[in-house]
């Protein structure tokens, strides 16, 4: 097993130990690619959702919000295209009964190919030492070259042959590459064939009378079909925004990878609706735009990359997907889409109903376009929880396990812990926390020695403790440490809360985005 294998697994383990993410139905043995987050998860995905939230609405005059229907007429699946494309072309191993998505199983192949790039990278950069030019190494070492126009070629050929469904090709291109079935190392495969991925049920009490719909595979479609209704209500002038926060739920075949790809999801979309013509300058700017509010929180320019489509959805004219470093190497986190017209247009077509918009400026009405930013909340949740999760050497020899969740996520911000059980200590430490808990999260612990209890906070991600003793009887300052530093300060008790406060709060990480 490689480490970063092993690091997975503790995450996970991680996960569910101090009360993250458990599996669902988990005494029912579980159900497939479904997750509960249980007491610091539920607040950790709150605090990520919040951190979006404020910055795509709050922040932006030109954006707002809204919170459709999980249920949506059958016939928006028609127009959007879901019913006829959205399929994945799915390949059986013979040998081992296991199914894959054929082109995840190509692109983990060019995975591999850029996994020996940066094993290259690493190589020489030890060689080199600091002369080291690592731009100069990717554009002319010829090894890294090699690999690099393999792994362009092979993409170029899959978006080719999945845009024309010649599945025959894609399967001929996994034989090509002699790919084996991860599990069991056989290439004994099947055809390559098409699967929806919508969840089907059905509405109204008697079988002849009911209706078939589907759970929504995407949060967009709600924003489409109510353009109209919130451009009107709320007088909106193009260029602006819909943002929407919701569950989503896709028959995924592979599930795999915890919570990278579930059944049931949650995403956090906007809908950015601009003049034609203009879609470029506004894909740029909204690739811009999310990756700055990645790197506001902290976790390492190092670990994000643009990963811009060769292979484009039905409807998209451009798409580029923001990559995270996850513990199984680079995937999608959030894509970036320039729609075109495709959505509102094919919904005017569906429904008979004119979606148009009167644009002052041009004196004229047309369909708007649309560049949505689309982002998985699990998906981020297990970005921050595995770039947090860190097993640190300590200078006494001993190591600890430590959650660095960037302060503004964190699920509780402080832990408020009385020295000893008794001479007064817990009454002023349940003074401070009346304070405290009117601004954030803040727990109570006062069981075991005082390290141990330090210990539990940094596993739990708790970025501050509080330290209650006997001269805070009598100086009114308390001992705050600091997580990450482990550095310990002596603080007043009044100025506790400002301290606080001004770690955690969003305005000073989003202040960033204005930089
Ligand atoms: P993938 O290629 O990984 O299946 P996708 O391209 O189908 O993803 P989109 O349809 O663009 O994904 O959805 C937007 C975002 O929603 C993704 O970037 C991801 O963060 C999230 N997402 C999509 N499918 C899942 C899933 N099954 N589980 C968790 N998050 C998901």
């Amino acid at each position: 097993m490689t480490n970063k294998e092993d690091i997975f697994k503790k995450v996970i383990s991680h996960a569910k130990e101090y009360g993250y993410v458990v599996q669902s139905s988990e005494i029912y043995d579980g159900l497939g690619a479904v997750y509960d987050y249980t007491q610091n998860g539920a607040e950790l995905k709150k605090n990520i959702k919040d951190y979006w939230w404020k910055a795509m609405v709050q922040l932006h005059e030109n954006i707002v919000g809204i919170d459709s229907a999980i249920f949506m007429h059958p016939t928006i699946w028609k127009a959007s295209g879901h019913v006829d494309a959205f399929n994945d072309p799915l390949i059986d191993n013979k040998d081992s009964k296991k199914r894959y998505r054929a082109d995840v199983l190509v692109e983990d192949y060019v995975g591999k190919l850029d996994a020996k790039i940066e094993k290259e990278v690493a190589k020489a950069s030890k060689r080199f030492g600091d002369s080291f030019d690592e731009d100069q190494f990717l554009a002319t070492n010829q090894r890294v070259l090699g690999y690099k126009e393999k792994g362009q070629s092979i993409l170029k050929r899959l978006g080719k042959s999945l845009e024309n469904e010649d599945l025959a090709d894609v399967k001929a291109l996994i034989e090509e590459l002699e790919i084996a079935c991860p599990l069991s190392g056989s290439k004994n495969w099947t055809d390559v064939k098409q699967f929806n991925l919508m969840f089907g049920t059905k509405l109204g009490a008697s079988a002849e009378h009911s209706t078939d719909l589907y759970l929504r595979p995407e949060t967009a479609q709600g924003i489409f079909v109510n353009f109209l209704n919130v451009q009107k209500s709320g007088r909106l002038k193009i260029p602006f925004g819909i943002a929407q926060i919701g569950k989503a739920f896709r028959n995924e075949i592979v599930a795999r990878q915890f919570i990278f790809r579930m059944r049931e999801f949650e995403q956090m979309e906007m809908q950015f609706f601009i003049t034609p013509g203009t879609q470029k300058e506004w894909y740029e700017r909204w690739k811009e735009m999310r990756m700055k509010w990645h790197l506001s929180l902290g976790m390492g320019q190092e670990n994000y990359r643009f990963h811009d489509h060769e292979k484009l959805a039905h409807y998209a004219d451009a798409a580029s997907d923001i990559e995270f470093r996850f513990p199984f190497g680079f995937k999608e986190l959030e894509g970036i889409h320039s729609r075109t017209d495709f959505d509102l247009s094919s919904h005017e077509e569906y429904s008979g109903k004119k979606l148009q918009y009167f644009d002052p400026a041009l004196n004229k009405s047309y369909v708007p376009y649309v560049v949505e930013t689309s982002i998985g909340v699990d998906r981020m949740f297990l970005a921050v929880l595995s770039n947090a999760y860190q097993e640190e050497e300590l200078e006494n020899g001993t190591t600890r396990t430590v959650l660095k969740i960037p302060a503004v996520l964190a699920p509780n911000k402080a832990a408020v812990l009385p020295l000893v059980k008794k001479d007064g200590l817990p009454e002023l430490a349940h003074k401070i926390m009346a304070i405290l808990k009117w601004d954030y999260n803040v727990v109570y612990d006062e069981k075991d020695a005082i390290g141990r209890r330090y210990r539990r906070q940094d596993a739990l991600g708790t970025p501050f403790c509080i330290t209650v003793d006997h001269d805070s009887l009598t100086d009114n300052s308390v001992t705050i440490r600091y997580r990450d530093s482990m550095e310990q300060k002596r603080v007043p008790i009044d100025l506790l809360n400002e301290t606080i406060k001004d770690a955690v709060d969003s305005k000073n990480w989003l202040k960033a985005l204005a930089e």
